[in-house]
This record gives structure tokens, sequence and C-alpha cells, in this order.
């Protein structure tokens, strides 16, 4: 009999900071689960921001495909800016309330890809249960309104769905505070939830969403005291989970596991304004960029082409490389010369570019941050003195990935989808790009 499963992504969670909590003796929940399975090191997409990562991984597929682009990007059709919550500021500047109903209900609803099957649509499509836990890319086919009373907007989710308080599929008492993020309130609600969803054994299928780790370490850095705290809250949400099951052994009884993180960080000291270089295009160019990693659109009527756009980076510190289309061709251009994107170092580079510059909603010319550098976001925001991450780069690009009960050897996020379908015997839809090894 096959067991049922639960995918743990554990936000911005570095290798080194998963391996550090495992040796410390500090996290017996991760320590139980790295001793119990097979442990590797994963690559993101790019950018390697947490809405297009969580796309990646609920939609088994590169932006290529499922076409949600980056955190703030120029959506050609309306004509406006979307911002999924770079900052606070940056919220409010591109619109607050727009910008809430984008984050909560069009990403999924309008932006991510029709025929990008979900882990959720695929699961259910066969008739097993799938839940999401607060993980943003949730869509399903069960229509939902929210908890809110006066909302009347509905989402649609799998059919045990918890996101942050504001929909939930079953009343679990789970409490939501918001407020006290810091504290580790967000997780708290997950954990609660969780603990409820393993209690009653009410899915074949969890995707559990910690985001508390990212927060802490965006902060005050990967490596800072922060992190290294909400280390031990992360361990305290996955050990819940295992609690509820009766404890660790009953727990991987249940259940297989796939524990990863979406995306990688690293330090920054630096801000900088991408916008500025292209401050005389104004009325030609549209840029965006949020953390580690920035866009250039060409508005019609343009009188420059992609190529100018990344001459301008030239001799630019705060770039590491650009990426453009000619033809069928990926552009990466690196210290001021051009070769294809597969000449480039950076981990997985040859897709990772590809499917990044395949993404319909993606701009022309893709601006990867170098190391130590941030872009300012629409509303100033930035994290100099703490963490980011967004770039091409190995620091935002590797993931540590656990395996138990799991038949599959994930190289990249977008694998784990496809090796869970295979798992519990369910065809992977032709949207979903496993690599070798896994399909
Ligand atoms: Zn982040």
């Amino acid at each position: 009999m096959r067991k049922k499963l639960v995918l743990m992504v554990v936000d911005g969670m570095t290798p080194a900071a998963f391996e550090r909590a495992v040796e410390s003796g500090h996290a017996p929940a991760l320590s139980f689960l790295a001793e119990h399975g097979e442990y590797r090191q994963a690559t993101s997409v790019f950018p390697s921001l947490t809405p297009v990562c969580l796309s990646s991984i609920v939609t088994g597929a590169g932006p290529g495909i499922h076409h949600i682009p980056s955190m703030v990007w120029w959506n050609r059709q309306e004509r406006r800016i979307v911002e999924y919550g770079s900052s606070f500021p940056a919220l409010r500047a591109a619109g607050l309330s727009q910008s809430l109903v984008d984050t909560i209900f069009n990403m999924n609803a309008r932006h991510l890809a029709r025929d990008a099957v979900t882990v959720y649509e695929a699961l259910e499509d066969a008739g097993l249960v799938a839940a999401a836990a607060n993980i943003t890319c949730y869509r399903g086919r069960h229509r939902y309104l929210p908890t809110l009373p006066g909302l009347n907007r509905a989402a649609y989710g799998p059919r045990r769905f918890f996101y942050y308080g504001l929909f939930e599929s079953d009343r679990t008492g789970a409490p939501f505070a918001v407020r006290s993020r810091r504290g580790g309130s967000v997780d708290a609600h997950a954990a609660a939830v969780g603990r409820w969803l393993v209690t009653r054994d009410g899915f074949d299928f969890l995707a559990y969403y910690l985001s508390g780790f990212d927060f802490a370490s965006h902060e005050g850095g990967p490596e800072g005291a922060a992190a290294e705290r909400a280390m031990e809250q992360v361990d305290a949400a996955v050990g819940a989970l295992l609690e509820a099951a009766g404890g660790p052994d009953e727990f991987l009884e249940r259940y297989a596991v796939v524990l990863l993180s979406d995306h990688g960080q690293t330090a920054v000291e630096h801000v900088v304004r991408l916008e500025a270089p292209f401050a005389d295009l104004a009325g030609e160019v549209v840029v965006t960029a949020s953390n580690r990693a920035g866009q250039v659109y060409l508005l019609p009527g343009a009188r420059v082409d992609p190529a100018e756009l990344a001459r301008r980076l030239d001799g630019e510190a705060w770039v590491d490389v650009t990426l453009r289309r000619e033809g069928d061709e990926a552009i990466a251009r690196k210290d001021g010369a051009d070769a294809p994107a597969d000449t480039l170092d950076h981990p997985d580079a040859a897709w990772r570019a590809r499917t990044a510059l395949a993404n319909p909603n993606a701009g022309e010319l893709l601006v990867s941050a170098a190391e130590g550098w941030e872009f300012g976001d629409l509303g100033g925001g930035h994290h100099a003195g703490g963490g980011s991450h967004g770039s091409l780069g190995r620091g935002d690009s590797l993931v540590p990935l656990v395996t138990i009960g799991v038949h599959a050897e994930p190289r990249r996020i977008t694998d784990v989808v496809p090796a869970v379908l295979e798992h519990f015997g369910v065809a992977v839809p032709d949207s979903m790009e496993a690599s070798a090894g896994v399909r």
C-alpha cells in the first residue's frame, strides 16, 4: 500500500542552515527526518523569488510554463505593474487594494497559466484528497469564500484548504495573528492546521508551507542570530506534525516525506535602483525589480532593442549577468560580452535561463544582481544589512532536499511534484517537465 505524503516547504532555508540545524542537536524533528531520509541539494528556478519558486514546485514546471515571472512584473495586457509583496511600501506604491487582490486571488486565478496543472488538480482528478496549508500557490477545484465578512470574491483551492485564516475548508480552531509575525505566529498557525490534519489523517497529500525562516533571514542575514532562532521555530512546526501522528516513527509509518526549500539566501550590503540607467527611456521601457532580480520591458514603439538594454549595464559592479532572447537562443551578457546562456557556470543555468525567458510575462531583459547587491523595490524597500535572494547565483539558487519513502532523485525543485504523482501512481501531466531520473 502506498503511504500518504507530506511535502514540507521551508521558505528561504539554505543547505548550510539546514545542515547546521541537523548537526546542532537543537532541531530534533529535522534531525530525525535527515537521519531517515536521503539528503541532497537541488536547484531553484530564476528568478529565485518565492512566487516563482512555489508556482514551480506546485506545477512541476518552470516559469516558461506556469507564467509567474517574478515578485513584481509588468502586465502587458492590463498595462500595469503587478506586485506580490516585495515590502509594505512596495504594495502601497503599486496600489494596496489592487496588490492584495493580485497576491491573494489573481496570482492563482488569472496569472498562473490555466494549462499548468497543479499537484492538487492532478491528485484530486485521480480521486485522492489534497491539502494545502498557507502555500501561496494553491489552485484546486473547490470553491471557497473568505472567512472575513463582507468579502465575497471566491478562491479555488484543494479539498482541504487553509490560507492564513482567510480561507479554511474546515474549522480547525487554529489561531491566526499576523501582527506577531516576528514571534513566529504565522508558522504557529500552519502548525495548528497541520496538527489538526494529521490527527484526523484527513488527506492523501499535504503541502505544508512555513514562511518564518525567510522573514528572519531577510532581517538579519542567512547566518544571523534571528535566522538561527527561526530554525528552532521551523523545527517546532515540523515536530508538531510528528507528534500529531503519535511520534516520529508513527509519522513515518503513515507518511512519505519530501522536505525542501524554495530558494536560498545571501547576505546583502548595498542597494541600487535598476531604474536609474534607463531613466531617459520613459515611455519606452518599464523597469521592475525586487530583491536580487529585475526585468526591463519594452513598450510598443520603443526605439531600443534588448541588446542595447543589456549594453547599458556594462561596467556596473552590481550586475552579475543579464539574459535576453535572440531568436531561439538564450543570450547571457556578463563582463561586457555576449555568450549562449549554457556557457554560464551558475547552477543549472541553461534550463533556468531558457524557461525564464520563455515566460510570456517576462521582460525582454532579465537582470541578476551581483553578490552583495540588492535592487530597491517600488516603495524603496530593501534588506541591506540582512539577506536576500532572486539571482541566478549559487547562494540564492541551491536548496536542501530530503526525501523519505519516495523513489526518485529530484535535482530541481520542479522534479518534486512529478515524483509525488509517480509515488501515488497518478499520470504525470504533459505540462510537467521533470529531469532525468524522476520521470
Ligand atoms: Zn524572501
